[in-house]
């Protein structure tokens, strides 16, 4: 018989990172009576918001092999999508993001279906969490929307992006935001819909949001033209052929390395050891990638200031690529003309007779007026915990169980994913966090490699920690 489960634990947030961990979850050495319960309101959960899209035409960033959910099988994704129809022509390179969502709603729903041969229990509770207050037996209450609650032992906030800021400064006219044209959240359902095929729209940044609705625009037959306000004027790179050698890494050269300067000087010397060999410059940056978080966490707080302020754009624009097929895109719309790009910065925006103008400052410029019915604001989460005005994020605020870190990049935690209060010590009440949130420990904290890596980590932590009630 199975015994009665004395343990529960909370996820909120049902995408990539909530997922991932209640599935490394179920595979925790048993018996593991644990009731693990999924906070997400879309109906069904594992694509968040990434792997929810409608269209066929956003790919992934990430070739398939390295996006399996499950860090010690690396090739479950690759080997599950040879099976699909869309591998019917052979595995494509960069497969869509909505099959990428139905692999993750599949390897969940069958773990929903029935208890896990470890004892642990998933259950789906498809609304929103508002709020997890402390109770005097040191659990917390997880508050859902309908009203309903949960005692948790454990709470886990898997939260994932929130929608950008304001692209103009606080303290200005932002009456704009409440105008139709006016895009706030790209991904918010309906947005494109919104957007005629023959209105022409403005889009702010250059990153990989902004290809997508580039992308999404021409799926749904878009003609008008299209300007891209980039405040460096540059996008994405593009990934390299899969054929490209691996470079060796070179980490232990620069391990002791706590200033940007100093990690800087052996990237280049690589690169351009690399150059003299013929190779890629991409496979040079790869090769760090397992070391990011730890040549992250060696600067000190100043040193990580001064790559924010200096290096950061260019580094995202080089380490976050898009595939082949979206650069021939764009590189078609630009020859075109449908697609113009206006390098600055957004200063002010203002409700105009026929949509909105926006106001682009260059240096030693006058501000240059554009004009469009539409404009979306593709800048990238807004990942400033202070800043939020979320309910449950909210309450975990101000009761001081929820601490955002110094440089605003997400909430300070402990190598393990909990939550630190004001005085550096974990939060009362077992309080976790996964994903993007963990920037400031990584400062990548994004896609699914190291996302999946954090929760097979916090799966064995909270097994440990919980295997002692049984
Ligand atoms: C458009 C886009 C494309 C991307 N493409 C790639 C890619 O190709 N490859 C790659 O490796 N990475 C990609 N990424 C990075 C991506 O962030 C991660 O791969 C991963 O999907 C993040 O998962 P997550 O669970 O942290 O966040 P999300 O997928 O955003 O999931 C968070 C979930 O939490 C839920 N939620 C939020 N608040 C609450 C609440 N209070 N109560 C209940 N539920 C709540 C939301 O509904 C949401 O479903 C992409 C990101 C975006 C935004």
């Amino acid at each position: 018989m199975r015994p009665a489960a004395s343990v529960s634990i909370t996820i909120i947030g049902g995408g990539f990172a909530g997922t991932a961990l209640a599935l490394h979850l179920t595979r925790q050495p048993g018996p593991l009576p644990l009731e693990v319960a999924l906070v997400e309101p879309r109906p069904a959960p594992g694509p968040g918001l990434a792997y929810s899209v409608p269209w066929p035409e956003l790919l992934l960033n990430v070739r398939p092999r390295s996006l399996s959910v499950w860090a010690d099988q690396p090739a479950h994704f690759a080997e599950w999508l040879a099976r699909q129809p869309e591998a019917a022509g052979g595995l494509p390179e960069f497969a869509p993001r909505a099959t990428y969502g139905r692999y993750l709603a599949q390897e969940l729903a069958t773990a929903l279906a029935a208890p896990a041969a470890n004892g642990v229990r998933l259950r789906h509770y498809a609304t929103t969490a508002v709020a997890a207050p402390l109770l005097p037996d040191g659990r917390r209450s997880v508050q859902l929307a309908d009203g309903r609650t949960l005692p948790s032992h454990a709470t886990v906030l898997a939260l994932g992006n929130f929608p950008p800021a304001p692209p103009t400064a606080p303290g200005t006219d932002q009456r704009y935001l409440l105008h139709p044209g006016y895009h706030a959240d790209p991904w918010a359902p309906g947005t494109l819909a919104r957007i005629g095929a023959d209105e022409e729209v403005l889009l702010i940044g250059a990153g990989l949001t902004t290809v997508d609705m580039l992308l999404a625009l021409r799926a749904q037959g878009h003609r008008a033209p299209v300007q891209v306000v980039a405040r460096r004027g540059g996008w994405p790179t593009v990934h390299g052929p899969a054929s490209l050698p691996a470079y060796p890494n070179f980490y232990p050269e620069l391990a002791a390395e706590t200033t940007v300067a100093g990690v800087l000087g052996h990237l280049r010397q690589h690169l351009v050891l690399a150059a003299a060999q013929g190779l890629d410059w991409r496979p040079v940056l790869d090769a760090l990638r397992p070391d990011l978080g730890r040549i992250w966490a060696a600067w000190p707080l100043a040193e990580q200031r001064r790559f924010l302020r200096h290096l950061a754009g260019r580094w995202s624009r080089a380490r976050h690529r898009m595939a082949p097929s979206a650069a021939a895109l764009l590189a078609e719309m630009q020859a075109s003309g449908q697609l113009r790009t206006q390098p600055g910065r957004v200063v002010e925006i203002e409700p105009a007779a026929s949509g909105l103008r926006v106001g682009v400052a260059q240096p030693g410029q006058a501000t240059k007026w554009l004009a469009a019915p539409h404009v979306v604001c593709c800048t990238g989460p807004l990942l400033d915990y202070s800043r939020l005005a979320v309910p449950l994020v909210q309450q975990l605020r101000a009761s001081g169980c929820l601490t955002p870190d110094a440089l605003r990049l997400g909430i300070t935690t402990d190598a393990s994913g909990a939550l630190l209060g004001a005085d550096g010590r974990p939060s009362a009440g077992g309080l976790f966090t996964l994903g993007a949130s963990r920037r400031p420990a990584y400062f990548e904290s994004t896609a699914v490699p190291e996302l999946r890596q954090q929760a097979a980590a916090l799966a064995v932590v909270l097994a440990q920690r919980y295997r002692r009630n049984f």
